[in-house]
């Protein structure tokens, strides 16, 4: 391990945790430590807004901040950086404003679910969803900076976090049913009532899913309801036939995780209701805002989320390829948890009615280009392991994952996720 790196940060500049994180953010991306120093002379960098620094942050960013500006029209250039008054791009701030998704704080036009829109985005605008900017920020300050040319990096191989949100078990035969109907397939009705009957229906089917990624050597977290109401699940986490599935998930050594539900009902009741303290969560429908899901997350003692996706695009909701700890604004410190942004989901396609061949390009494309520096978290919902109304989803999976075996992209389960990428930083929190 090299030794740190000193940094003195200016005592003139504000939001000097919020800078630290950042800092602490990007050299652990490149597998570097820093230190902040109390005195200049002790230091490789120097960061504040004179001019004079090696690092000029911009002063405007600071008190837009204040002022609880966050939009990126007000926030961001045209070309999506936030410039110092030198003219320069501070490349410190536009990482800060990026990874913590400061664009979705004080949103004004959420969808009809309350969520932050992807049409309202920065990535939207530019067109960058599917590009790890903050990752080309990085490794662009580490090559191009003179202070920072000479050191020894290092960079991550991608690896693959696999997930699945359990929203429904016995929809099968409504679903399944309808296709089945519309496709003239009736012998399969009432094969899928038969199951659904005898207690096996078909989407109860994660000893399936296990065996799939078995046969690749991945292991992944299945997300679990604990509401059962018409906006939430249609079964009981604490029937005999639930509990039983989901022991079984975990005597073989796969995880388990929250999906917090929607409507009223409380962290508290769900993890009650879960019956021990579980160490992640996705928020159904991907509903959550900023900052008050990260609050809801760290207050509740979770360990790492992995909300931050858009559902009607794949790719990357902060711009970032790797799980982070957030910074908590408000408290000045960072939280105490990780993010997992979720990058790709089968609903996304199929909702946009994309060809699963189509599905499947645009999926390998993006790994192909981002080989190093992502963890690809997968959402592929149970229900999408069956061949009537989701056909193609089940082999498409299993594509995915020969793809990866073949490109040597091993895979990160959620509690390697918290060991590797929570660290406490040296802050005081
Ligand atoms: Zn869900």
């Amino acid at each position: 391990m090299n030794s740190p790196i000193n940094i003195y940060i200016s005592p003139d500049t504000a939001f000097q945790n919020l800078i630290k994180h950042t800092l602490q953010t990007v050299f652990f991306n490149k597998g570097l430590q820093c230190l902040f120093t109390a005195t200049r002379d002790d230091a490789l960098l120097t960061v504040g807004y004179a001019e004079q620094n090696d690092l000029v942050i911009s002063e405007r960013f600071h008190q837009l901040l204040s002022q609880n500006i966050f939009s990126h029209t007000q926030q961001l250039t045209e070309n999506g950086n936030i410039v110092n008054k030198f003219g320069n791009t501070d490349f410190i701030s536009t990482i800060s404003y990026l990874v913590n998704s400061f664009q979705e704080y004080y949103d004004n036009d959420p969808d009809q679910y309350g969520r932050f829109k992807y049409t309202n985005s920065l990535q939207h605008k530019l067109n960058s969803i599917e590009n790890n900017t903050v990752q080309q920020i990085i490794d662009h300050l580490f090559i191009s900076h003179p202070k920072l040319q000479g050191l020894t990096t290092m960079q991550r191989k991608s690896r693959v976090f696999l997930t699945h949100d359990i929203d429904s078990v016995y929809g099968s035969v409504k679903e399944d049913g309808r296709y089945s109907l519309d496709n003239m397939l009736p012998g399969q009705i009432t094969r899928l009532i038969y199951n659904a009957t005898i207690g096996t229906p078909d989407w109860l089917n994660m000893d399936k899913i296990m065996k799939v990624e078995d046969e690749f050597g991945f292991k992944s977290t299945f997300y679990w309801l604990l509401v059962k109401n018409k906006q939430n699940s249609d079964y009981d986490f604490h029937s005999p036939t639930i509990t039983k599935v989901f022991n079984e998930v975990k005597s073989k050594g796969w995880e388990c995780g929250i999906h917090k539900s929607l409507g009223d009902s409380s962290f508290t009741d769900e993890i009650k209701t879960y019956g021990s303290q579980p160490q992640g969560n996705r928020f159904h429908f991907l509903k959550f805002t900023l900052s008050g899901g990260y609050d809801l997350i760290e207050q509740h003692g979770l360990k790492l989320d992995t909300s931050l996706g858009f559902s009607p695009a794949f790719g990357l909701r902060n711009s970032f390829g790797q799980p982070f700890v957030p910074f908590n604004l408000k408290e000045n410190r960072p939280y105490h948890f990780v993010e997992a942004p979720q990058m790709m989901m089968d609903r996304t396609f199929f909702n946009l009615n994309m060809p699963v061949g189509e599905a499947k390009k645009k999926l390998f494309d993006f790994v192909e280009k981002n080989k190093y520096n992502c963890v690809f978290t997968i959402n592929w919902h149970n229900n999408f392991f069956t061949e009537l109304k989701y056909k193609g989803y089940l082999q498409l999976y299993r594509d995915i994952l020969t793809g990866f075996k073949e490109m040597g992209i091993e895979g990160i389960t959620q509690s390697q996720i918290i060991d590797e990428y929570y660290k406490p930083m040296a802050l005081a929190s």
